[in-house]
């Protein structure tokens, strides 16, 4: 099967407007072809939209709120994103709550975070001070293909070094106290999945490592600006975005010389109706997908009553407790079953960006984990967690918007089961994303690649699988060599 039928009006098709699919029509756009984007969904963005969910005034982000990720990204930098849109800062990139009113807050200063952390701050010092100084190198390195030859070895090295302590039985053996292990406990647990592991050490370590650097930014209005910007630049370079269309089959397509697919490896067995090869179509099949997330936004009176000293200061606060308790809940979870104390990741936005909520209220974004294809609403799981450590939080919420992890597929089926990593993350599906190839993006079907985060580097707000996967077109089937100039001020 091929995409090129007759002579194409439209030199390339993206399936998605995930951040992964605008980023990769972008960047084809940006090369001067003319590009056509189909989206299911009435709203553009995929896993990084704003909406009123709860009540008029309250803006939510429905999927993606803290975006270390993208201020990190080589994409976003080559766009210029903080050009475009305000990115605000918290001074506490994260922050976690600890039972007896305690707390341990990263701050965007390592020096300040090194200091609160007492007898433990030369231990997280030595830890991230070398990742730190070189951030941009961490990014290189993980917002690729792991299997490259690393640009960097040493900072490599030192990554690997870390991520293999942090990943196993060693992981408590540099530190004495409760705080800096639960911080570092609270950031690998995004990645859902049985700590300790090497999956979600390196998670850990690489967003820990941006909370010192460039801190932890959320996008002044919701995550939706984030969008905004891209659509803007595809839109004004001769892009088209067609909404409320559900591509089907990839035969549904207009002529095109390629197919750019923000979507899951699952998705495209269903697309290519039996046209791939039996050999690749037995990898996709084989791609497993994850434990998932059940979601629970508020609107607030007031901001949440933290106990703790220093947690309103926050962006993003870590609830579960410590490092022992986090691995009890997560652990259950990957056992397949809820837990009674779950971890709970909040963002707390319009502290730092009053945009979001009529003045004097409050918008909470909140997640737990959950077993794939669970239907549980977990709002009284995560108030109680949260009343845990902030008594009086309940009294707060004017009202709530809830999703299960059934909602967050039926919301966008990348998510497979809520998995909202489209594919678990493993250390075998961060090498093999979704096959083992050395250009995992591009398929065996001519003109069609897959760009969405089941691809590397994976999951996150980031534009990377887009923009590798576009770059990957442009050089095999396209003939451009150099990639595109994505300046704001480039033609
Ligand atoms: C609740 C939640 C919280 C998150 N928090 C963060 C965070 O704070 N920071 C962060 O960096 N990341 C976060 N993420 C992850 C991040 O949102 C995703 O990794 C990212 O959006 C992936 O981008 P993508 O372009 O690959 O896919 P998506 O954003 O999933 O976009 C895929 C798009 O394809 C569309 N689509 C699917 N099938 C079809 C079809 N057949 N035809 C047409 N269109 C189709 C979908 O509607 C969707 O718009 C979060 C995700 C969720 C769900």
């Amino acid at each position: 099967m091929s995409v090129r039928r007759g002579r194409p009006e439209i030199d390339a098709v993206v399936v998605g407007s995930g951040p992964n699919g605008l980023a990769a029509a972008v960047t084809l756009a940006r090369a001067g072809l003319k590009v056509r984007v189909y989206e299911r969904s009435a709203q553009v963005g995929g896993g990084a939209a704003t909406a009123e969910l709860t009540l008029p005034g309250f803006h939510h982000d429905v999927c993606s709120a803290v975006h270390p990720l993208a201020l990190a990204s080589e994409f976003f930098q080559r766009f210029g994103l903080s050009d475009r849109l305000q990115l605000t800062v918290p001074e506490v990139s994260y922050g976690h709550p600890l039972p007896g009113g305690r707390a341990g807050l990263a701050y965007r200063s390592l020096a300040r975070t090194v200091d609160e952390l007492g007898r433990d701050g030369p231990a997280w010092h030595r830890l991230f001070a070398p990742l730190v100084e070189h951030s941009q190198q961490v990014a290189e390195f993980t917002g690729n293909q792991l299997l490259r030859v690393p640009r960097h070895p040493a900072t490599a090295l030192r990554f690997g070094l870390r991520t293999l302590e942090q990943g196993g039985p060693l992981w408590d053996w540099r530190f004495s106290g409760d705080e800096a292990p639960a911080l570092l406990t609270g950031v690998s647990a995004h990645t859902i999945r049985a700590l300790p592991s090497l999956a979600t050490a390196g998670a850990g370590l690489t967003l820990s490592t941006y909370a010192h650097a460039g801190g932890w930014p959320i996008p002044v209005g919701g995550s939706g600006a984030i969008v905004t910007a891209m659509v803007d630049d595809l839109l004004a370079h001769g892009g088209e975005i067609i909404t409320s269309t559900e591509v089907r089959r990839l035969s549904e397509l207009p002529p095109a010389r390629v197919v750019l697919l923000d979507l899951t490896p699952r998705a495209l067995l269903r697309l290519a109706e039996g046209e791939l090869p039996a050999g690749y179509a037995r990898r996709l099949a084989a791609f497993r997908y994850g434990n998932a997330v059940a979601k629970v936004d508020f609107a607030l009176s007031d901001p949440v009553p933290w106990q703790a000293r220093g947690l309103s200061a926050a962006g993003t606060v870590h609830v579960g407790g410590t490092r022992a308790m986090i691995r009890r809940a997560e652990n259950t979870v990957a056992r397949g079953r809820h837990a009674e104390e779950p971890y709970v990741l909040v963002s707390q936005p319009s502290g730092i960006d009053p945009s979001r909520a009529p003045a004097g209220r409050h918008t909470l974004w909140a997640y737990t984990h959950v077993p794939r294809g669970s239907t549980v609403d977990q709002t009284e799981v995560i108030i109680r967690q949260i009343e845990r450590y902030a008594p009086g939080f309940r009294d707060t919420i004017l009202a709530t918007a809830s999703r299960t992890a059934q909602d967050v597929e039926r919301h966008n089926p990348n998510y497979v089961g809520g998995d909202i990593s489209a594919g678990e993350v493993s250390l075998t599906q961060l090498v093999r994303r979704p096959v083992l190839s050395p250009d995992p993006w591009r398929t065996p079907l001519a003109g069609v690649y897959l760009c969405s985060s089941a691809t590397p580097p994976g999951p996150g707000v980031h534009g990377l699988a887009g923009w590798h996967a576009a770059l990957s077109a442009l050089r095999h089937d396209l003939g451009v060599r150099v990639a595109p100039d994505l300046s704001p001020t480039a033609g």
